[in-house]
């Protein structure tokens, strides 16, 4: 089976001294069945060359896995339970691109441990577990050249998330070949109105039938599985919105609202529609205020104030390698989705926001929260009312998420 050399015994010293990246997958299935049958890793496999090299690997079931990075020398740890390896013979002994080497075997009782050998040091740019046939999951990893110092770099931040792994937030290994998931989340609901304009008309009906015409819109493509968090006028809870939002794996999340302005000398200048996307510190005081508006929902409607289960700040639950890549794909999609709304409909004056808004917490699913315009401006109200402006405002819309998923799949080819 494995070959365990000195390098592999030395890693645990290392461990302390430079941990790029830790990443956890937790697999939702293993908590239901305790892995009785030995798990077996076949198929490894490199792709690239030295500007950018892929390791692969397939595992008969998921398992809880921690990738990280070591320096002196540079190599990156993949650790999982017991894992019986039956790999090629010479497996591992001939690198490609950025990988010299890789070794495999028993670290610990019960703890397996994959160690990869660079050539350079190397960053983790993209980490994913993707079902495969019969339970099998296959791990892809993504490496990217980086220089020393950016590497040594964040030594602190990840030792602080390796602290925090035990709650590490569950991510499911994304289905492979089925249609994306696109979830839509009407603001507010119920016993919740949200926004009020001078005529009374509500934030909550505005959202939902602005929704109801978004999901027709992507329906017609046949390309998504299109969900609402709510299709009524019903209170649901941010809590839920995300559960809801998790449960079905959602490959996109877009959360609809629209504002209104307290101070009346303002109403007639302050318009248009902004994109909003996740950020523990906000990019100025208005986008701020907004989350905490928005984050207020529960409230409204009676609910407890929970202290966010511990995961109050944004930064906890967001860790590195997963919220990079989220963030990343969030940002994408922002920059898409105004690039096309701004063709059809007005936005406002910064169109493009971020804050800690609690519906936008996901850590596996790009999210970006629309304000449709500001009930509190009377043409925007005559817009937001309008079939019109509707359907300009969900057609530019269906053709971002068009946008953003072809590109993704170009990405994944
Ligand atoms: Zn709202």
């Amino acid at each position: 089976m494995a070959f365990l050399g000195a390098p592999l015994a030395g890693s645990m010293r290392d461990l302390v001294s430079v941990i790029r990246f830790v990443m956890i997958f937790c697999l939702a299935w293993v908590g239901a069945s305790p892995l009785s049958a030995t798990v077996v890793a076949t198929d490894a496999a490199i792709t690239g060359d030295k500007s950018g090299t892929e390791f692969a690997i397939t595992l008969s079931q998921g398992v809880t896995l921690e990738v990280f990075t070591l320096a002196n020398p540079y190599r990156v740890i993949i650790d999982m339970p017991d894992v019986s390896f039956q790999l090629a013979k010479n497996a591992g002994r001939q690198g490609k691109g950025l990988i010299k080497a890789y070794r495999y075997g028993l670290f610990a009782a019960r703890k397996a441990r994959m160690v990869i050998d660079t050539v350079l040091p190397v960053g983790i740019t993209n980490a994913e577990l993707l079902a495969v046939d019969r339970g099998a999951v296959r791990l892809e990893l993504s490496l990217k050249p980086i220089d020393a110092a950016t590497f040594g770099a964040g030594t602190g931040a990840s030792k602080s998330s390796a602290r925090r792994t035990k709650r590490a937030p569950r991510i499911k290994a994304k289905r492979r070949a089925s249609r994306p998931v696109v979830v839509i989340d009407p603001g507010h609901g119920g016993i919740d109105p949200g926004a009020l304009s001078k005529s009374n008309v509500y934030e909550k009906d505005i959202v939902l039938a602005v929704a109801k015409l978004l999901r027709s819109e992507l329906e017609k493509r046949a390309a998504y599985t299109v969900l609402m968090t709510r299709t009524d006028d019903v209170f649901v809870s941010l809590d839920k919105r995300l559960e809801f939002s998790e449960e079905n794996d959602a490959d996109l999340f877009i959360s609809l609202h629209a504002d209104s302005i307290g101070d009346s000398r303002f109403a007639s200048q302050v318009r248009g529609a902004t994109v909003y996307t996740l950020s523990a510190k906000a990019s100025d005081e208005t986008a701020r205020r907004m989350a905490e508006k928005e984050n207020n929902a529960d409230a409204i409607a009676g609910l407890p104030r929970m202290d966010d289960k511990g995961d109050g700040d944004v930064r906890d639950i967001l860790i590195d390698l997963v919220k990079r890549e989220t963030a990343n794909f969030s940002a994408d999609f922002s920059n898409t989705l105004v690039g096309r709304l701004r063709k059809r409909v007005r936005l406002s004056n910064k169109p493009q926001r971020s804050a800690a808004f609690k519906v936008l917490k996901q850590t596996g699913t790009p999210s970006v929260l629309v304000e449709l315009g500001y009930l509190s401006n009377s043409e925007d109200e005559k817009r937001l009312t309008s079939s019109k402006w509707r359907i300009d405002v969900t057609q530019s819309i269906a053709k971002a998420v068009d946008a953003y998923f072809d590109r993704r799949t170009a990405l994944a080819r």
